[in-house]
């Protein structure tokens, strides 16, 4: 193939462009991803979640540097390293974010971002599916590849949840995607009958079935620049380095982790980083790898005094039945990431929108699955949803193969202890409502003996985790803004022909996971890229609390 455009990384948002630059037949397009095959239950079940991230086979591995303000804790860092990227191995919540999240990125020079700009974006993409659970079907899209989908929300747990929120005096929400995120409600999933509905399932699949949509498997070392623009991309396959060209563009969507890597291995970054590994600097530009935020979570852990969590399931022969049920069936345990419920809500009266998230699952275990608590118990995620803290990706060497140096400085503002300890109180206000009454036994983490602001900050900094939401490491902006790498049509400052679409150019991180927004930034880069004129802004006017300045509820 001779390809008009080269996309790097079959992940969020790189299959979804290499649907959208397909599909008109008109343009030849290459895809190289260095993962695999998604083929099998342990990624294709949506209740396996917590096995393909941290395999060798599925996951980069990456890991942070020793956080300072976290006792020199290294965090997991997994990234997707197969086909569908992070889609393959996240757990599949689907969030849009917030309206005001996508106000603020135009805010800070992403022009045409707006909501009233993505909105249109975000309906063109989804398949909604709400399962009898309530939504607005004007706010949603019913068309696009992607489907969203609600669990069976059969656990008694999972409606506890939002019934303990509503007695607590919160909103409630049927649809935290459509005209009101904040409140508690359902949660929703990007599965359908039964499986997975990654990025690959959804986009590249379909996208690989035209005649003028190619994959390969490699290693991209870095870009090709030639006289200020991007010509082509280097490679690595079978041990042989050699370079593919592309006729028109090369767009990176290798990850908020991986793209800012392949920019500064060439050339395009900060000068004085690139001369320490004795790069030659193509586009001197600053923000390459700084502005990395992400979302960092506790599971605030209760036992349940009734058998009704999913605990049940939790030994071998549970696990075989789930498994096998859903092979057979496609239903069941297995066929849901158990998210169910989830809720949105503001830390304090005079935040005018939420800066919390809530995941509520019918089990206390770890994410990756690791430790499964005593017995019987549920737990809540809980974390701040727009932490100060900001850090960066670097190169720790030259060579293309070297895994980049991660540092996110968590927790480095006074704000995120407050955030956190804010969290925690509330979360222990709803645990203790009358909805929870007949199942709450005693509070297995953090326990009932932490309570000081002192006993509450060791806790989060021994047990805090990343939620897996890194991103802005090439942040979106004016052509002016020194830190900005990409304009509003995702072109890199600097150079010619050069593209980076993909959670990196998130200007601030969104209220929620990532996924949407990623496969978001695919969809509406693609109009750019082909030159169309963006889809027609909505008129849209989502809920805010009317007395936000007065309450936190
Ligand atoms: C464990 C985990 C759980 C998560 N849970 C959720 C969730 O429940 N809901 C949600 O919305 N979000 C979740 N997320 C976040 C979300 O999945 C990601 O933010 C999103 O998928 C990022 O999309 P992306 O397009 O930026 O990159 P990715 O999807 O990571 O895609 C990048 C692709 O580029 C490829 N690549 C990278 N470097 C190279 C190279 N040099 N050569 C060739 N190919 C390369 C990678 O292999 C990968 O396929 C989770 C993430 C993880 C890791």
């Amino acid at each position: 193939m001779n390809p008009d455009f080269i996309i790097v990384g079959a992940g969020s948002a790189g299959c979804a462009m290499a649907d959208r630059l397909s599909a008109d037949g008109q343009h030849q397009v290459l895809v190289i991803e260095f993962g695999g095959t998604d083929a099998g239950p342990l990624i294709q079940m949506p209740g396996a979640l917590s096995y393909p991230m941290g395999m060798k086979r599925y996951d980069w591995g990456y890991q942070s540097e020793p956080e300072p303000h976290l006792g020199g804790r290294r965090l997991a860092t997994p990234r997707g390293k197969v086909i569908g990227g992070s889609s393959s191995i996240n757990g599949m919540v689907y969030v849009r974010g917030h309206a005001k999240d996508f106000d603020h990125w135009q805010e800070s020079g992403a022009t045409g971002w707006s909501y009233a700009d993505v909105l249109p974006y975000f309906k063109r993409m989804e398949n909604w599916e709400p399962r009898g659970h309530g939504g607005d079907p004007d706010w949603r899209g019913a068309d696009g590849p992607l489907h969203v989908t609600r669990g069976t929300r059969e656990n008694p747990l999972v409606t506890a949840f939002v019934e303990a929120g509503k007695q607590a005096g919160y909103q409630t929400t049927d649809d935290y995607n459509g005209e009101q995120q904040e409140g508690f409600g359902p949660m929703e999933q990007t599965t359908y009958k039964g499986q997975r509905w990654s990025a690959a399932n959804a986009y590249l699949k379909p996208a690989l079935k035209r005649p003028n949509c190619e994959m390969i498997r490699a290693f991209a070392r870095r870009v090709v620049i030639e006289e200020g623009r991007a010509v082509g991309v280097e490679i690595e396959r079978g041990g042989k380095v050699e370079v593919i060209r592309a006729a028109r563009e090369v767009i990176l969507a290798a990850s908020s982790i991986n793209s800012p890597k392949i920019l500064m291995l060439s050339g395009i970054g900060p000068a004085a980083h690139l001369a320490e590994h004795g790069i030659e600097v193509v586009a001197d530009r600053a923000g390459v790898g700084q502005n990395l935020q992400d979302h960092l979570e506790l599971y605030l852990q209760m036992a349940a005094t009734q058998p009704v969590s999913l605990f049940k399931y939790w030994n071998l022969l549970g696990k075989a039945y789930v498994g096998a049920r859903w092979l057979f069936t496609r239903t069941g345990p297995g066929a849901s990431n158990q998210f169910e419920s989830a809720a949105f809500i503001r830390s304090a009266a005079g935040v005018d929108y939420p800066d919390i998230q809530y995941h509520f699952l019918p089990i206390a275990v770890r994410y990756d699955g690791q430790v499964a608590a005593e017995g019987h118990g549920f737990q809540a995620h809980t974390g701040p949803m727009r932490s100060p803290s900001r850090g960066r990706v670097q190169l720790a060497s030259a060579d293309p193969a070297a895994a980049p140096s991660i540092l996110f400085n968590y927790m480095s503002q006074e704000k995120d202890w407050a955030d956190f300890r804010t969290c925690i109180r509330l979360t222990r206000e709803i645990f203790g409502q009358e909805a929870f009454a007949p199942y709450a036994g005693h509070e297995i983490q953090p326990g009932a003996d932490v309570q000081t602001d002192e006993e509450l900050n060791a806790f989060i900094a021994e047990h805090v985790e990343s939620a897996y939401h890194p991103c802005g490491t090439a942040k979106m902006g004016a052509v002016d803004d020194p830190m900005a790498v990409v304009d509003p049509e995702c072109r890199v400052i600097g150079v010619e022909g050069l593209r980076v679409a993909d959670s990196s150019i998130f200007p601030r991180i969104p209220n929620g996971n990532l996924n949407g927004p990623s496969i978001m930034v695919g969809e509406k880069a693609s109009d750019h890229i082909l030159g169309r004129t963006p889809l027609p802004r909505s008129n849209a006017e989502p809920w805010m609390h009317p007395d936000w300045q007065g309450s936190q509820r």
